[in-house]
């Protein structure tokens, strides 16, 4: 009941449309009782095509902290400090195509904006240039690549209601799935490629969603990579799977594998058999079958045998890896049917081996792994660059 009486209701003001096609919705988090020395006056937002903007205006100017907790949380948050009126806890659902809602939470004498995108966005914050004491909050869409950086189109193999593999005993109480595991990874290689002056990199998939095998392939050439990297976790089945250990690299093989335990992994990863006869949801099988196509898979196949040498040797230098190395392979790994960038597949370890199982869930054994595949990733380019002034 308190809560009521501290908690402002609020208003939706007003609802109209500009000659620039912008949507202006007012929401009004009225306070009626003058507070000192901060609360807010008004709350409000547009949306043009390749933004939303949010507007804060508290009654005085504020200061303010931000984060950034898109790739761990899903959200933005906004602290503005000094704010002593208590809004208590408010869902703002803004449906806007950058921003879904946002969350307004009282905390001490600091007031919270939770901001949830619905897809990888960027976040900008300032002061009104005209209107002094108005926060504005712009979220546009993820930039274009910046100019001259590769675009390094990280893989996180599953996801959603495919899991991948999954330990063969209970750790901690409970089991780990390829999915998890490999999604861990991927946000750590990305921190790596990010922080990497000249590199930058993308995800097929940010949370534990379903992205489909060809969507993937076809979201690398969206995403206009350079280069692409999957990663997943190695299984095998039966009295073996305690034994199995080590890293291994795939290429695109239109063939496929021969090996019984090789097309055990293509069952896996591809998540059904591919037989040539049958017919694919989006033709991307069938695109690749094609002559032409399959000829520009040779010339990338030949690039990503490159590839994977060099994460290879880049492994070999860890003393773990070099130990545990069971080099580069060929499957018909439907993500590696990319004829426009190398692309490789690394089963990172066998989560089906329980020593390894531990291993991969290990943070500073991931961070280990990432090093090495982002050193390969640039020694792949260094290489590249070195034939090309040969030439
Ligand atoms: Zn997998």
């Amino acid at each position: 009941m308190s809560n009521m009486l501290t908690q402002p209701p609020v208003y939706m003001v007003k609802r109209l449309c500009s000659r620039n096609r912008f949507l202006v919705v007012v929401v009004l988090l009225a306070c009626f009782t003058p507070v000192y020395p901060a609360s807010i006056n008004a709350i409000k937002w547009a949306k043009s095509d390749t933004s939303v903007q949010f507007f804060i205006t508290p009654s005085q100017r504020v200061g303010y902290l931000t984060e950034n907790l898109l790739a761990e949380n899903g959200y933005f948050v906004l602290e503005l400090l000094g704010i002593t009126q208590n809004y208590g806890t408010k869902w703002i659902e803004v449906k806007e195509p950058y921003l879904s809602r946002v969350l307004v939470q009282s905390d001490g004498d600091r007031l919270k904006f939770f901001f949830y995108p619905p897809v990888m966005t960027n976040m900008s914050i300032d002061y009104d240039r005209t209107k002094k004491d108005t926060l504005v909050v712009t979220i546009t869409p993820f930039l274009k690549n910046p100019e001259g950086c590769k675009v390094i189109i990280i893989d996180p193999g599953h996801g959603g209601k495919s899991r991948g593999a999954r330990s063969a005993y209970k750790i901690n109480g409970k089991y780990v799935w390829e999915k998890d595991v490999v999604l861990q990874m991927s946000y750590k290689l990305k921190r790596l490629i990010d922080q990497s002056p000249g590199y930058v990199a993308r995800l097929t998939r940010t949370d534990d969603s379903y992205v489909g095998l060809s969507e993937r392939v076809e979201l690398s050439r969206k995403l206009g990579g350079d280069l692409f990297v999957s990663i997943h976790c190695n299984a095998v089945r039966g009295f073996r799977a305690t034994n199995a250990r080590g890293i291994e690299f795939y290429c695109w093989s239109h063939r496929g594998t021969d090996s019984e335990t090789g097309k055990f992994l293509e069952s896996l990863e591809n998540e059904e058999m591919l037989d040539i006869s049958q017919t694919d949801s989006n033709g991307q099988l069938k695109k690749v079958l094609t002559n032409l196509l399959k000829e520009e898979l040779q010339v990338q196949k030949q690039e990503s045998l490159n590839l994977c040498s060099m994460l290879n040797a880049s492994f070999k230098k860890d003393s773990y890896f070099l130990k545990y190395n069971r080099g580069i392979k060929e499957a018909r790994f439907k993500v590696l049917a990319n004829y426009e960038m190398p692309a490789t597949l690394i089963e990172v370890g066998f989560i089906s081996n329980p020593y390894e199982a531990k291993l991969l869930i290990d943070s500073d054994f991931q961070w280990r792994a990432c090093r090495a595949i982002f050193a390969g990733i640039q020694g792949y380019f260094s290489s590249k660059r070195l034939t090309v002034t040969a030439e």
